[in-house]
């Protein structure tokens, strides 16, 4: 493997231009005017160094992208959304290896160098959905790294067989288990919790977990979260999506509840879509709360938006959380990179020496311009090979 020197780039968070030493997939060294001894050299003057961007909540085996456009045909209820999805998935012959590929290549055209995804999981389509997208990222191993939640979107509880597929996912190597609104979908918050959290102890798999119940009733589905992380020791292992209660519920019970769960170590990712609720960034990053960013759906039954850039969804991150200054857009930028890493719990996650080499070079001069503009990128690198320059 050639090694590559990026010249003259800056990389985010360091007072000055640095260069980036490349070798054996890993930064080996950081500093101004590095020798280039026999390594290929990148000029990239003035330019934002980024590490790769992190995609935190997809749904790729949904996805439609790459196939000719689908009107979008659910009602504008969430059931409604759920029976069109249940409904049509086979005629439009979704879970597609061929719709995956094309998304994620998409992603990592992006600047994206991790995802993790929830995949459906249900007596119908069974596993089908996991292998689907494990034959398009095993394909794609080179370009982008796909981490997969065994997710019951029609239901655990209420839809027989499911926990019995969760855990045959569990088994075959899926590191994540999921779940979702365990009041407001499953209607037994304590059992369905215990149910995901006792999986995930039992596999050693981590949790994410899908919450859109609001106000009270989603704070107090949190607080059953944190307890279960607490007393099982799954600190770090653990993320609840969405947390639209966090958006909703008043300025202290914000404030306690942002401590129990960075106490607990449990992490917040949002996707900040249309006008649904998003948690407090700032508030919860102060409080120490990991938080992540992902585009929810792209291009699916569930609806038609999302691009897979993640430098796009960052700004909407901040546009919905009425950011202005720089120190906050960049908190929407830090969810879409070292936020997305500590949540999926990325070992070697960074631009210091001894990081695995995933880079994204970005034409603009700081952090929060590249939210604003996310413009095309200038250099996309994953375990040190060059993808595009
Ligand atoms: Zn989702």
């Amino acid at each position: 493997m050639t090694d590559i020197l990026l010249r003259g780039g800056r990389p985010w968070r360091l007072p000055a231009p640095a260069d980036l030493l490349v070798r054996d997939g890993v930064i080996a060294r950081v500093g101004q005017g590095l020798d280039a001894g026999g390594a290929r050299v990148v000029d990239v003057s003035g330019r934002l160094v980024l590490p790769g961007l992190v995609e935190a909540h997809c749904h790729l085996d949904k996805t439609l992208y790459g196939g000719a456009w689908v009107p979008h045909s659910a009602d504008d209820t969430l059931t409604g959304r759920m029976f069109n999805d249940l409904g049509r998935r086979a005629e439009l012959g979704v879970p597609s290896v061929e719709r995956i590929t094309a998304l994620l290549e998409r992603m990592s055209s992006f600047g994206t160098t991790h995802v993790r995804t929830h995949t459906d999981i249900d007596p119908a389509v069974g596993l089908r959905g996991v292998e689907a997208v494990g034959e398009a990222a095993a394909a794609l191993t080179d370009r982008i790294s796909v981490r997969q939640v065994a997710f019951p979107q029609h239901g655990l509880l209420t839809n027989p067989g499911t926990a019995e597929l969760l855990e045959e996912a569990l088994k075959s190597g899926v590191e994540a288990i999921g779940g979702i609104d365990p009041a407001g979908i499953d209607r037994d918050p304590v059992r369905h919790l215990d149910t995901v959290f006792e999986l995930a102890s039992r596999y050693g798999a981590a949790v994410d977990i899908h919450l859109h119940d609001g106000g009270t009733l989603g704070a107090w589905e949190l607080e059953l979260i944190i307890e279960r992380t607490a007393a099982l020791g799954l600190g770090g292992r653990v993320t609840v999506s969405h947390a639209y209660a966090l958006g909703q519920i008043d300025g202290a019970h914000q404030d306690r509840l942002a401590k129990g769960l960075a106490e607990a170590g449990v992490a917040v990712a949002t996707a900040a879509v249309y006008s649904f609720p998003v948690p407090p960034v700032r508030k919860l990053r102060e409080a120490g709360v990991t938080v992540a960013c992902g585009h929810d759906g792209i291009r699916d039954l569930w609806g038609p938006y999302g691009s897979g850039d993640m430098l796009e969804r960052a700004m909407h991150l901040a546009y919905r959380s009425t950011f202005r200054a720089d120190a906050d857009i960049e908190l929407a930028l830090e969810a879409a990179t070292y936020g997305g890493a500590r949540a999926l719990g990325l070992p070697g996650y960074g631009l210091s020496v001894g990081d695995q080499a995933d880079l994204v070079v970005v034409p603009v001069g700081g952090a929060a311009e590249a939210v604003v503009a996310h413009p095309p990128r200038s250099l996309v690198m994953k375990r040190g090979v060059l993808l595009s320059a």
